[in-house]
């Protein structure tokens, strides 16, 4: 129900200006202050960014596109967009994550590129390209479709999404416990099956073009890019 959002987002919001700021900043950075687990979901993090990367780069084209990343977080694929030249409008729901995502950027001297705290139901325009990466993870699935929806609206040519699949060894492991590092408080963990997301890419009008999974051993996200049918 809309009520069920409401409260998740309340909870995703003040996780993310807090406690989950403060975890997600370090995971999202050099810091050597992180445990193994936080380490390993780095990794695999990175390897979701670059996967994404090497997607633009081989198309050669991103040069003053317009690309709309939602739920930024510290601007991790925002800044990198930046710096091939991509026209960035980047926005999270917490407002320190799409603050210290600013504050990277300017000291990189990335001019091409906007943050701002918004929730992604929120945010309107056209771009080129919309990216949301590892967000839906804090959406129940009835509400992810219409999350998806809403990202390819605002997109006129292609949408890169990503998500933590809902497969039985990863259930297993999240009941186990270990999803979130730490021993403090975390948001609520959704895993989508990846038949309700490509259902929900396609019934929006776009048809998958590439996709990638990448799993390390605390850290699992599948990746489509999809295209404008
Ligand atoms: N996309 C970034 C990346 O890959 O580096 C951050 C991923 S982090 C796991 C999830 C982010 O989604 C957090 O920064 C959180 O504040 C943001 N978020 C969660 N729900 C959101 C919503 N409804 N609208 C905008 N941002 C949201």
């Amino acid at each position: 129900s809309a009520r069920f959002a409401v409260d998740d987002k309340t909870e995703v919001r003040e996780y993310f200006n807090t406690e989950g700021f403060n975890r997600w900043n370090k995971i999202y950075s050099e810091s050597d202050e992180v445990n193994t687990v936080q380490l390993d979901i780095r990794t695999g993090h990175d390897q979701t960014i670059q996967k994404i990367i090497n997607w633009i780069k081989a198309d050669g084209d991103i040069e003053g596109k317009s690309v709309c990343d939602c739920g930024c977080g510290v601007g991790s694929l925002a800044i990198p967009l930046a710096k091939m030249g991509a026209d960035i409008s980047a926005s999270d729901i917490s407002d320190a994550m799409s603050t210290e995502a600013d504050r990277r950027a300017k000291e990189m001297g990335i001019s091409n590129a906007k943050f701002y705290t918004s929730d992604l139901e929120s945010v309107t325009g056209n771009y080129d390209t919309v990216t949301c990466v590892d967000v839906a993870i804090h959406y129940p699935t009835e509400q992810m479709t219409g999350m998806i929806k809403h990202l390819c609206d605002l997109s006129d040519r292609r949408v890169i999404f990503s998500f933590a699949p809902k497969t039985w060894w990863f259930v297993g492991l999240k009941k186990f416990g270990e999803l979130f590092p730490g021993p403090s408080k975390t948001t609520r963990a959704y895993l989508h099956q990846e038949e309700d997301v490509r259902k929900a890419l396609e019934d929006a009008g776009f048809k998958i073009a590439r996709e990638e999974f990448t799993g390390t051993n605390f850290y699992f996200s599948k990746l489509f890019e999809a295209v404008k049918a």
